[in-house]
């Protein structure tokens, strides 16, 4: 007899939670080897290796700093905060967020070297959307800014097209220096606080991504520089992590370029459940899983399946 058979459901699901992978052990010495490039030779094919199981968001201690030799760089005076870069970018590499004033004042005190503390102060806009018109309406505007994690960025200019005509961003040469001003200022950005609610119209897509609720693709993925699918993909679980929340999404990806790109062993950019199959299968995968869902009362999570598109047909153009 099971010793735990008056365990309830909800205490068996939280044990295999737990235990099927130990994320602190994996992050360190299973992700820290394929940091350090000893994974090959040194990595023992130990149960945490031979399932090939990979914690969410591993994709966050992954560094591209090497990859490319242009970054962009954001002049603020110029920017009119559409967010277009920031939903662009398929690797989450450019950010942005909306401040009140005294907030950042408060904050950007705090930082005890005068060239730094003006650099980023340098980093916020006023615009007309997040900080005009809230005032004119007496509301209190916000500062915005636009922040690039020089871990994330592999160089592919899509946010510098986005941008066009504004001319908020260029790239230029990346060096030593301006990489650890990369570094600051966006470790900067991730310790202000969340947008405020009132800056964030929930029917416009662009301002779901000042939610960190949206930002369910952490980057870190293999995707080539530019990769249209995975803007695409981020930009579907923005959307919905926006409106369900990150504990009620699960994806069943059918075999095709972004299970490969997603899932490079150890490097995984969903923070979400994820799983794959092959090409054809992920529609009954996904039923499966959808059925265990319910079984276990939670019909409110949403099971996103894609599957591939048809191949053009020979002969003719691809429309
Ligand atoms: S250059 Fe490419 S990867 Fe880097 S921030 Fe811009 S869109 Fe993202
Ligand atoms: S695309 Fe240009 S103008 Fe729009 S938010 Fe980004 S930097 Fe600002």
């Amino acid at each position: 007899m099971d010793p735990r058979i008056d365990v309830s459901v909800e205490e068996l699901i939280k044990d295999i939670q737990i235990n099927v992978v130990d994320i602190e052990d994996f992050n360190e010495r299973v992700v820290g080897a394929y940091n350090d490039g000893t994974a090959e030779k040194g990595l023992a094919a130990d149960d945490q290796l031979a399932r090939s199981i990979i914690p969410a968001a591993t994709g966050a201690l992954r560094d591209f700093s090497y990859i490319a030799p242009d970054i962009p760089e954001f002049i603020a005076e110029n920017c009119v905060g559409c967010m277009d870069c920031v939903t662009e970018c398929p690797d989450t590499a450019i950010l942005g967020k909306v401040a009140e004033p005294a907030t950042l004042d408060e904050r950007l005190t705090g930082i005890p070297d005068e060239e730094t503390r003006a650099n980023i102060g340098a980093q916020w806009a006023i615009t007309n959307k997040y900080h005009t018109v809230l005032e004119k309406k007496g509301q209190g505007g916000g500062k915005f800014g636009i922040f690039i994690d020089p871990t994330k960025c592999k160089g592919c200019a899509e946010c510098v097209d986005a941008c066009g005509d504004h001319n908020a961003l260029k790239m230029i040469p990346k060096n030593d220096k301006n990489m650890a001003w990369y570094k600051t200022a966006f470790q900067f950005y991730r310790s202000m606080p969340e947008t405020p609610k009132k800056f964030i119209n929930e029917k416009a897509l662009a301002d779901m991504m000042l939610a960190e609720r949206s930002l369910l693709y952490v980057g870190g993925a293999g995707s080539c520089m530019g990769c249209g699918e995975a803007t695409a993909l981020r930009m579907m679980l923005a959307a919905t992590g926006f409106v369900y929340g990150k504990e009620n999404i699960g994806i069943v990806a059918a075999t095709g370029c972004n299970t490969v790109y997603t899932s490079t062993y150890p490097y995984n950019p969903y923070q979400v459940a994820w799983t794959n199959s092959l090409f054809e299968n992920a529609p009954a995968v996904a039923m499966g899983v959808r059925a265990r869902w319910n079984v276990q009362g939670w019909q409110s999570t949403r099971t996103l399946a894609g599957r591939r598109p048809p191949a053009p047909s020979r002969g003719r153009t691809p429309r």
